[in-house]
């Protein structure tokens, strides 16, 4: 039974607002999911993450695997129990940190620019890959030096483990700098190991887990087209857009386009994942490109860091509050935000006073505007899709309205 309703459609582009059902309840799309790497929203509390209005989170099988341990988590009940989070989690294969390693500063490079990637950067050093093999790929761990096996196989293996609702296939992460036969033979194997991640799910998977494949083939159209119809013609309950997507904003609104483009007609009931990306302008251009979930380390990392988002497309939406000059501020971080810190009227004096004294109230308050900054403005598109005024919607949101309250 296919796990994705399309509830509505805007006519002027390919957006689409939808339901995907999972054994912990549904995600109503298009949506952002905020990234729980070591089964934790950093700083936040499941229910917090929930009340500013997110359904699913993103587990990581690299990370959870190397420590505590899949088993582990298994045996205390699987990962919803083990963080306290009983919404739908996804679950990335671990192939885009393996490989990471493989080709240096891979989440730097994979989208030209840092800070752009599946993984934080603070969350890469020392591990080293040792092979590349038709099997699997042998690295050592960044924990404790230790060598370690990771297989479309053993992914799975893990991902079945922890018990989550949504498990993306092992990939070969394609990084930028490699060229057009590199990307083709790495596009070809990871289509090998999508094959062999069905093959193991259909015998050991956990009943009601969904399977995601994931699309990749570089910034190459051809590649990118025939990659994303393998995938959709693989038996997967979704697809998601790996890989690196060019260079700049532009030619990543072109791949992601050649995915979505392919998958209209037959596959279009699949859900679309957009790994890695969540800039504001991102979120709207992939919602009109077709994406129906996003995931992205930004709003929480640049929260941790005392960076806030704000709708200021001038400002590339964000404000660092670890500047001085806010030091006297009175007013709020931005009018009409349902976070706490705007609710309860806290000054941009007080949020920089307590990011430049270090107070971890100053960074779960932040991180918490920033993901309520996120689900406001995806909430208005899914809304704008349900209501016919995408156009309308996404062109506010692009000049930088500060919420929904002023366009509805
Ligand atoms: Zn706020």
């Amino acid at each position: 039974m296919p796990c994705f309703t399309i509830d509505a459609r805007d006519p002027g582009s390919r957006a689409r607002a939808g339901r995907i059902a999972t054994a912990h309840g549904e995600i109503s799309t298009p949506a952002f999911v905020p990234l729980a790497t070591k089964a934790t929203v950093k700083g936040m509390l499941p229910a917090e993450v929930a009340d500013l209005g997110y359904q699913m989170v993103l587990g990581n099988t690299f990370h959870l695997m190397l420590n505590p341990g899949a088993e582990l988590i298994g045996r205390l009940g699987g990962l919803h129990r083990f963080m306290g989070w009983d919404g739908p989690i996804i679950t990335d294969s671990g192939g885009f940190q393996v490989f990471s390693m493989g080709h240096g500063t891979v989440a730097e490079e994979i989208k030209a620019r840092p800070s752009r990637g599946r993984a934080g950067s603070d969350e890469q050093r020392e591990g080293r890959i040792l092979a590349i093999e038709e099997e699997g790929v042998r690295f050592r761990s960044y924990m404790d030096g230790s060598v370690q096996w990771l297989s479309p196989e053993g992914s799975m293996a893990v991902q079945a483990a922890l018990g989550s609702d949504i498990a993306l296939v092992f990939d070969e992460c394609t990084p930028f700098h490699v060229d057009r036969a590199y990307t083709a033979t790495s596009t070809e194997r990871t289509h090998r190991w999508l094959r062999r991640c069905l093959a193991w799910h259909r015998e050991h998977g956990p009943p009601g887990q969904l399977v995601y494949g994931i699309v990749q083939g570089g910034v190459y159209e051809d590649l990118r087209r025939e990659s994303t119809a393998v995938v959709a013609a693989a038996g997967c309950d979704g697809v998601a857009i790996g890989g690196s997507l060019g260079a700049c904003k532009e030619q990543m609104y072109e791949v992601v386009g050649h995915a979505t483009a392919e998958l209209a007609g037959a596959h279009e009931s699949l859900p679309r994942h957009l790994l890695g990306i969540g800039d504001v302008e991102d979120l709207i251009r992939g919602v009109e490109l077709g994406i129906d979930t996003f995931d992205c380390a930004m709003p929480t990392r640049l929260g941790r860091h005392g960076t806030a988002l704000i709708a200021d497309p001038e400002s590339r939406w964000r404000v660092s509050l670890a500047k001085s000059r806010f030091a006297e501020d009175a007013s709020p971080l931005m009018d009409g935000c349902p976070c706490p810190a705007c609710s309860l009227g806290l000054s941009r004096a007080y949020l920089s006073y307590l990011v430049r004294s270090k107070e971890l109230t100053g960074m779960r308050l932040i991180t918490a505007h920033n993901l309520a900054f996120i689900a406001q403005r995806m909430r208005s598109l899914r809304e704008a899709i349900a209501e016919g005024r995408l156009a309308e919607v996404a062109a506010a949101l692009r000049s930088g309205a500060p919420s929904t309250a002023c366009f509805r």
